[in-house]
């Protein structure tokens, strides 16, 4: 290696600890918002012939850094992921040091052993005790993976022969799915117009934002449906998945067993460093059927030295692939499988103090009475629409309230919440806990912050 990659290495390294400690510290702030313009003028960013030296890249480095989301801030909530874990940290650093790509045992031996091993656990966690599964570069692809599974099994020559002579298939989903649905509707050839969006109430939406399931019924129910009419349940848990390392709250996804396949995104509420979701189904060799070319420079059938079946690369829509897996298998090993339920217990816990707040604080209106897991939805109402009677002119200044807050916190550095309308609801806060490192005070932090930003908006 030469000297001066190593010394710009080191020193990058006493950045990254530098950055970690200031994004963790409640005195910074989450971020140091600039207009394009103005970080194009703090920064050099463009590219030219000759090389610059240490100092003036490591300088570039921190500014980096410090201009960027301070996503391990506590008080970063604007995503379903937050916080920073060390563990998991340490495994995308070694992860990245190792750079290799997953899609052989020949180029990642002990790695594929691990994804193997990761992924059986969460089977087992689902209710499963066989399978397959991959990991994928997030629950949109995993949820891509779920409906070609499901067109597959039913026109397995669909694969060879294409789609044209296909009746035309529909995907049935809640008005509330994930966009990725219509999405993967786009990428399969289906149209967005065979994407049916069964409705529900607007109670039933509220509750239902990015929530678990795309169900409007209990899942269970949901499951025996599907099997009465031959039809592929695909379960999207990016987000809910991970309630089922709960001992206490994995009731929540009963029925999940009885789903043919689940996306689930452990880099949302388990923490693990984006990103990182699984794929899993519960038909053995559909991926590998499904997908398998048996790439003949990659892919060699008459490999000496081991099982061919451990190319996991031949099952995968992708050619290289990252290890997704390394930094999830060491979380789980060093802090236990416990752990993890733990942790999803106390964001729920945090979930329910803040909206026990909400209900006794004036000004402050939950969207949904109870929520079910670990977002908190909810109004804020600034003193001059205070006592302003219901209408639809209310209604519309309400909806110009949350987009003020949000500039207001965002300049300020102090958090991050991010707003949504929802059917004809105006914008409301939708406040996620699943960070590492928030608390109880933190929470408390929100509501006095948002009462400092609103005391003073016009709308
Ligand atoms: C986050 C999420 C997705 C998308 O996952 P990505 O990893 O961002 O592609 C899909 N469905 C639900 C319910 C989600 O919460």
């Amino acid at each position: 290696m030469d000297r001066e990659g190593q010394e710009l290495f080191k020193a990058a390294l006493g950045i990254v600890h530098e950055f970690l400690a200031t994004s963790q510290d409640r005195q910074n702030k989450v971020v140091d918002f600039k207009q394009p313009a103005e970080l194009l003028a703090l920064m050099d960013l463009s590219l030219r012939q000759e090389g610059a030296t240490n100092a003036e890249v490591l300088e570039l480095c921190t500014k980096a850094l410090h201009y960027s989301v301070h996503t391990a801030h506590p008080r970063m909530f604007n995503t379903l992921f937050s916080g920073i874990d060390m563990v998991g940290l340490s495994g995308t650093l070694m992860t990245s040091a190792a750079n290799t790509s997953v899609y052989t045992y020949e180029m990642a031996p002990v790695f594929n052993l691990m994804e193997k091993e990761v992924l059986q656990t969460m089977r087992e966690l689902i209710g499963w005790s066989a399978g397959s599964g991959i990991f994928s570069p997030g629950g949109s692809v995993s949820n891509m993976y779920g409906l070609m599974a499901a067109r597959y099994r039913r026109f397995p020559d669909s694969k060879t022969k294409g789609c044209a002579h296909l009746p035309q298939l529909k995907i049935f989903t809640s008005c509330q799915a994930h966009y990725s649905v219509d999405k993967v509707a786009i990428l399969m050839g289906l149209g967005t117009d065979n994407v049916v969006k069964v409705k529900c109430d607007h109670m039933y939406w509220a509750q239902q934002v990015r929530l678990c399931w795309q169900h409007l019924i209990p899942l269970d129910k949901m499951a025996d449906i599907c099997q009465a009419h031959n039809v592929w349940l695909h379960v999207d848990g990016s987000y809910g998945g991970s309630c089922l390392m709960s001992k206490t709250h994995r009731h929540l996804c009963k029925g999940i067993e009885k789903a043919d396949s689940v996306a689930w995104n452990p880099h949302k509420g388990l923490h693990v460093p984006f990103q990182c979701s699984a794929f899993l189904t519960r038909h053995e060799d559909i991926l590998r059927s499904m997908l398998s070319l048996r790439a003949s420079y990659l892919f060699q059938k008459d490999k000496l030295l081991y099982d061919v079946s451990l190319d996991t690369g031949d099952m995968s829509l992708q050619c290289g692939r990252v290890n997704d897996a390394f930094k999830i298998w060491l979380m789980w090993k060093k802090n236990g499988l416990a752990w993890a339920g733990r942790e999803i217990d106390r964001q729920l816990g945090l979930a329910n103090y803040l909206r026990d707040r909400i209900r006794e604080r004036d000004g402050f209106e939950l969207v949904v009475q109870d929520q079910q897991y670990t977002n908190v939805c909810f109004w804020y109402t600034p003193p001059c629409l205070r006592g302003v009677a219901e209408s639809d002119d209310r209604k519309q200044r309400l909806n110009k309230v949350a987009p003020k807050l949000k500039a207001g916190m965002v300049l300020a550095g102090s958090m991050m919440i991010c707003y949504q309308p929802l059917g004809d609801l105006p914008n409301f806060m939708r406040m996620v806990t699943v960070s590492t490192s928030a608390t109880e005070d933190d929470m408390e932090f929100i509501l006095n912050e948002l009462e400092r930003i609103g005391a003073c908006i016009q709308v």
